[in-house]
């Protein structure tokens, strides 16, 4: 039988037994009443009769009543009644047995998902909506140091007091994880990520990935090195590169060289890339930010870049790039961007700026135009937000996700000419994450690309005019003196 069926016929016996007790109560009274208004009539009083059958089956329902008083009281046994109260007490016990099953069952459930919980080998913490420990399990132990008997009930930031880890929590935006050394031991690298549940509770997961960063260091160092060591021969190489190439030689011959000047020179690219990104990859203590001037660090980045001549598919000079950039001519004072410091690397900035005017001047064009490229800053409720735009041939979109991985190309067959080394935009995505920020690709077929960012207000703030104003009025009067 199916469980709609058993359903079914329980409702049905359910309802002949209610139907039946109704109609044992109903007879109970009738009879009593009407036994008792007989026996009045026999001796001429009727209505005395009427009255003591009401009183009578008044009494015994009363009577019936204080049994079922009792046994809720758990002073005596459930009462044996086949009206109304023997079916309400029926119901009840039926309904007590079935929660008293459920409640079995769930207990069951409760412990085997607290089991699952316990043997997990990352370590999970409860926390309430104050932000107490309401419970972990054993992994939280070893990994965190957590005392099963005493840490139960106080505030995580008590325990977990790294400054990062407490910004992070108190920020309440748990989309990352965030990696720190356990205050348990040292050396033992833990990932933790909170997520939110119920009414602003949290459930934080700590994982440890002490291994995963031991070998992601040794992959660091091993990259690092063997670019380090690729740098003596390829001097050399160009060296003597350089040096056939003064020298007169044939036609035939002057054109290998000048290609080998090529590919060395983009190996030498490759090299000085891939030691800038193990660098950024490895700097992550935050040692080295400083304040800087944003509107000057742009010019002269621009500047730089002014000269730089980009090369068509196949392999021929286009003209020079357009580079417009609004803010850099703006000379009014007070003006919301121009005054802008910056909290940053400067070093690091500096290559973010560079490889995305770079990378817009070198895709930026259309067959053989030259690329217009428009640098543009504004304030907004987030921070500073940067956008470097160009009017070229656009990015198909369902490259746009892996555009920052590295060595990830569009069009492979164009980068022999066109391209660097593939590790442009890992550096941007790289660098932009120590300054709080990420790389945004906004990009259409045929109409273009705009790369932008965002640099938290944390991280800006406005230049005080005051000083430049103190120092000019000095100035003035030393020359009138
Ligand atoms: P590369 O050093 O080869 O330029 P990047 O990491 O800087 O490498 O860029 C990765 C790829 O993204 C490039 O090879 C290119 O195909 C594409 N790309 C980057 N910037 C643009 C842009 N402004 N317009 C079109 N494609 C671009």
């Amino acid at each position: 039988m199916d469980k709609e069926t058993a359903q079914k016929s329980e409702l049905s016996t359910d309802y002949k037994l209610q139907k039946k007790a109704w109609q044992h109560e109903i007879l109970f009274t009738c009879v009593t009443i009407v036994l008792a208004g007989l026996v009045g009539l026999s001796f001429d009083q009727f209505f005395w009769g009427i009255l003591t059958g009401v009183i009578i089956s008044h009494g015994v329902t009363l009577y019936r009543l204080y049994g079922l008083f009792r046994w809720s009281q758990q002073q005596a046994r459930a009462p044996q009644d086949s009206g109304l109260i023997g079916y309400s007490v029926d119901a009840i016990v039926r309904r007590e047995r079935r929660l008293s099953k459920k409640i079995k069952r769930q207990k069951k459930q409760l412990k085997r998902i607290a089991e699952g919980v316990e043997s997990l080998q990352d370590g999970v913490l409860f926390i309430d909506q104050s932000g107490h420990i309401s419970n972990f399990n054993r992994a939280a132990c070893h990994l965190l140091g957590l005392k099963a008997d005493s840490d139960k009930g106080q505030h995580i930031t008590n325990l977990l007091r790294a400054p990062r880890f407490v910004k992070y929590f108190n920020k309440a935006n748990y989309r990352e994880p965030i990696e720190l050394e356990s205050p348990y031991r040292a050396n033992l690298m833990v990932q933790v990520q909170v997520m939110k549940f119920g009414a602003d509770q949290k459930v934080i997961i700590v994982r440890d990935i002490t291994e995963r960063q031991r070998v992601e260091t040794m992959r660091q160092n091993f990259i690092a090195d063997v670019s380090h060591e690729l740098r003596t021969p390829l001097t050399v190489i160009s060296g003597y590169l350089e040096m056939l190439g003064d020298a007169e030689l044939n036609t035939a011959t002057a054109r290998v060289i000048h290609q080998m000047t090529g590919q060395a020179e983009r190996m030498n690219h490759l090299v000085n890339d891939l030691l800038h990104l193990s660098k950024l990859e490895s700097n992550n203590s935050g040692i080295g930010n400083a304040w800087f001037a944003f509107k000057p660090f742009c010019i002269a980045s621009i500047d730089q870049l002014k000269t730089y001549t980009p090369l068509s598919s196949n392999g021929e000079a286009l003209p020079a790039a357009i580079i417009d950039c609004d803010f850099c001519h703006s000379s009014e004072l007070n003006n919301s961007v121009a005054d802008i410091e910056i909290y940053g690397f400067k070093e690091e900035f500096t290559s973010v700026i560079t490889n995305l005017i770079t990378n817009a001047i070198k895709y930026g064009h259309k067959e053989g135009q030259a690329a217009e490229v428009v640098i543009s800053a504004q304030r907004t409720a987030l921070g500073l937000e940067i956008a470097i735009k160009d009017n070229g041939e656009g990015i198909a979109e369902h490259h746009l996700e892996r555009l920052t991985e590295r060595f990830y190309r569009v069009d492979e067959s164009r980068e022999s000419t066109v391209g660097g080394s593939g590790l442009g935009l890992a550096i941007v995505r790289h660098a932009l994450g120590h300054h709080d920020a990420q790389l945004k690709i906004d990009s259409v077929l045929g109409q273009g690309s705009c790369f932008s960012f965002v640099i938290p207000n944390e991280r800006i703030r406005q230049k005080d005019n005051n000083e430049g104003k103190i120092k000019s009025a000095k100035r003035k009067s030393r020359r009138k003196k």
